[in-house]
């Protein structure tokens, strides 16, 4: 069976504290054979890690959501360095800048918040990228309504941090910048939706070392699951999908996704 690794699934969500062993071993017996744990931030960070230890197919990201910026403490680059150095952290993140609800579109806040707001973010994204640099380790970068920004940003420390632009659902153009920065993009569920042209048209486009696949669960459950609780055993059919797309085997689609998982994620594959 073709094996693939679910690179971004934030397991600590209350969603999958039911059963976790069983959505472990369903992801297992459909041959996802490992699953990045996602922070999105410290409490959620901490969690992933305990998953890490528990949980041999696991392994954590650790950082602070975007979206989550207003609980964050001013400076986190201490206790994110004590979190990364952690022997089951593969990567940081997730951060990266979200402006899909701004400040302003609540009654109450004007442009003087989504100014600060953004500035937060823009922020903490800096200190992620910093503990990266210092660490040696790549991050996982959320881009929502905020590419232009998000490029901008991660460009200064291209060199000495690769990302992966995760749930991409740009065009080829733009996954082009990325990949021309040494980063990498990551396809989700969306890529089998009916609606999901445009995006199969980026992953036809993008080079078949250029990529890695996610569910980004709960959210986002590939085709035939659309609507349900997505998990990471769903990164089959996301698969089948991408390779059906790409015009390749599952096995080469399986060796060359894996392959770029493991040099991006530390400890994966080891
Ligand atoms: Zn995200």
């Amino acid at each position: 069976m073709p094996v693939f690794y679910d690179t971004h699934a934030p397991l600590d969500y209350p969603d999958f504290a039911e059963e976790l062993p069983q959505v472990l071993a369903r992801a297992e017996a459909a041959g996802i054979a490992n699953v990045i744990s996602i922070g999105t931030d410290f409490e959620s960070s901490r969690q992933a890690i305990a998953l890490a230890e528990q949980f041999p197919n696991v392994l954590a990201a650790v950082g602070w959501h975007p979206s989550n910026v207003t609980e964050a403490p001013e400076d986190i680059r201490s206790p994110l360095r004590e979190l990364a150095r952690h022997p089951r952290v593969a990567a940081i993140g997730e951060t990266g800048l979200d402006y899909h609800r701004l400040p302003s579109t609540s009654p109450g806040s004007g442009a003087s918040e989504d100014v600060r707001y953004k500035a937060r973010q823009a922020e903490l994204f800096r200190q992620h990228l910093e503990i990266a640099a210092d660490l040696g380790l790549n991050c996982v970068i959320h881009q929502r309504d905020s590419l232009e920004d998000s490029l901008a940003q991660f460009q200064p420390f291209a060199a000495r941090v690769r990302g992966v632009f995760h749930c991409f659902a740009n065009d080829a153009a733009t996954m082009r910048r990325v990949l021309a920065l040494g980063s990498l993009v990551s396809f989700t569920g969306i890529l089998t939706f009916k609606n999901g042209q445009n995006l199969r048209d980026t992953l036809a486009a993008t080079p078949l070392d250029g990529f890695m696949l996610e569910t980004d669960c709960p959210y986002l459950a590939p085709v035939p699951y659309r609507g349900k609780r997505c998990e990471p055993a769903y990164v089959k059919e996301i698969s089948e999908t991408a390779a059906r797309v790409k015009g390749c085997s599952l096995e080469e689609l399986s060796r060359a996704t894996c392959a770029t998982a493991e040099v991006f994620f530390r400890h994966l594959g080891a």
